[in-house]
């Protein structure tokens, strides 16, 4: 079975040019064009964007995180590293106003001879007259130089019609694989994501097909598990080792991110023998800010609960642990927990049961007179106002699924607090079977009402 992977975009240049600006300003494009994504958070080193119809993935190296000891030419070279391992093609960000600096041949040498196509984008070229001035950076010898505003968004487009053309074509992915079932296996080295693959795998399974996956970075196991076909998209394993140092987070939260944005559920393993660390933190807002199902597996139990031990201290543990986890992760109070065992080989069916329920509960549709009827008993419970004005929600409706996606129709969207969200999120909860899937809430102006106004 083989299967294309989306073609990769990886933006490097030194820092202060605008990677980040550019790769923000692309997502808001995409996510005005294709209107997935409500709730992205702009810290992300990788996002799935899509121009004229084509998907590809974007690569922002502004965010692996140095310190501030790190010399700019190490920063530099791992920047080169990563376009080298990553990238189809490499768009290398000058600044028209600063004209070229040391570090830009810096970068200039060391993507040379790496095989790939480069493309030059001065940014900063606000005006016509700056235009000129990009030639200048013909001189890299590095590549065809375009130049662009990533604050304006002059010349973005181009560029973007540039990358596609020089991108391989990519192939959406067969229907049949959709339909799978995609869990992905997220979580800090070390807190066992291949032991808990190896054992969701086991000997009375039969494995219909290991491949390498999509990417270099993880890998796809098909399993059949109760008579479903199950993809686990494991990101565990793969190390990348001496050169890239400093940046083993970086790939960790890349992955993660990666294999997340390519299932249906993220499966986020947390060591249950330690305490959760920022790195967890990541990866979990990541899973949640992508929308997709969430489920937590923590493992390493048997450290914690010692298979004799007396029934009491069991639960005490388990709810010392629950509550550990929802400080940890507030955005995730919805994603259920399972406790397992990798090298015991408990909890493992369970896990993979709740992962299956979290996707199709991800996947539920609210009828909407039901929908209706919940919002307004909520509002008629505790009614909502705001400097005076009352809130009234005229008209709920989904709107989609995967994440469930609520619109609501009201006098004023602004008026919304976000308490009151989470208010009428958990009373839809109450009512429906959505553990382990985030929910949107979004407020519109109602049709009629003059100007169409979003937020909230
Ligand atoms: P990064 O370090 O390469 O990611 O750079 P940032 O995206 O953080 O941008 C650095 C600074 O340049 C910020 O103050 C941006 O507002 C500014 N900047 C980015 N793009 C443009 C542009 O097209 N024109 C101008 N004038 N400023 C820009
Ligand atoms: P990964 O880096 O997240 O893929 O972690 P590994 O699966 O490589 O596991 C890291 C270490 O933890 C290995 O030594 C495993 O044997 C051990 N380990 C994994 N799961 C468990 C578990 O459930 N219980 C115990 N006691 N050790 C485990």
């Amino acid at each position: 079975m083989s299967r294309s992977r989306l073609p990769r975009l990886v933006i490097v240049g030194r820092p202060n040019v605008g990677k980040s600006t550019l790769f923000n300003r692309i997502i808001r494009r995409r996510v005005a064009v294709v209107e997935s994504s409500p709730g992205v958070t702009r810290d992300r080193l990788y996002h799935e964007a899509e121009w004229e119809g084509r998907r590809f993935e974007m690569v922002d190296t502004g965010g692996i995180l140095f310190t501030d000891e790190d010399p700019l030419l190490e920063q530099i070279r791992t920047q080169a590293q990563v376009a080298l391992a990553e990238a189809d093609v490499v768009l290398f960000m000058t600044d028209a106003t600063d004209g070229i600096m040391a570090a830009d041949r810096d970068l200039a040498d060391s993507l040379r001879g790496i095989g790939k196509p480069v493309l030059v984008a001065v940014n900063k070229a606000d005006n016509p007259e700056r235009d000129s001035w990009a030639a200048e950076f013909y001189a890299l010898g590095i590549g065809e130089v375009l130049p662009i505003s990533a604050l304006h968004g002059r010349g973005v487009a181009e560029l973007l019609d540039r990358v596609l053309e020089l991108t391989p074509e990519s192939a959406e992915p067969p229907e049949e694989e959709q339909r799978a079932a995609r869990i992905a296996i997220v979580g800090r080295p070390n807190v066992g994501k291949s032991s808990l693959v190896n054992a969701f795998v086991g000997s009375e399974r039969v494995i219909v097909s290991e491949t390498p996956g999509t990417t270099r970075d993880a890998i796809d196991t098909e399993i059949d598990f109760r008579g479903e076909k199950v993809i686990l998209v494991d990101t565990a394993g793969l190390r990348r080792r001496g050169k890239v140092q400093g940046s083993m987070e970086y790939y960790t939260a890349l992955r993660a991110q990666r294999a997340i944005e390519r299932a249906g559920v993220a499966l986020i393993v947390v060591a249950g023998s330690e305490g959760q660390t920022h790195g967890d933190k990541r990866i979990g807002k990541a899973a949640h800010d992508a929308g997709k199902a969430c489920v937590f597996a923590i493992n390493k139990w048997d450290l914690v609960e010692p298979p004799d031990g007396r029934p009491k201290k069991r639960s005490e543990a388990k709810i010392d642990f629950t509550k550990d986890v929802r400080d940890h992760f507030p955005e995730l109070s919805y994603a259920p927990l399972c406790f397992t065992s990798a090298t015991c080989g408990t909890g493992i069916d369970a896990a993979l049961q709740t992962c299956l329920e979290a996707l199709e509960n991800s996947h539920f549709r609210v009828p909407t007179g039901a929908l209706n009827r919940i919002v307004r008993d909520a509002t008629y419970d505790h009614p909502f106002s705001r400097k005076g004005r009352p809130l009234r929600i005229y008209y709920a409706t989904q709107s989609a699924t995967a994440p469930p996606r609520f619109l609501m129709f009201c006098n004023d969207p602004e008026l919304v607090h976000f308490s009151y969200k989470r208010y009428l999120e958990n009373r839809i909860r109450e009512e429906f079977p959505l553990e382990g899937t985030p929910i949107r809430l979004e407020f519109r102006s109602s049709p009629g009402k003059g100007h169409a106004r979003r937020g909230a």
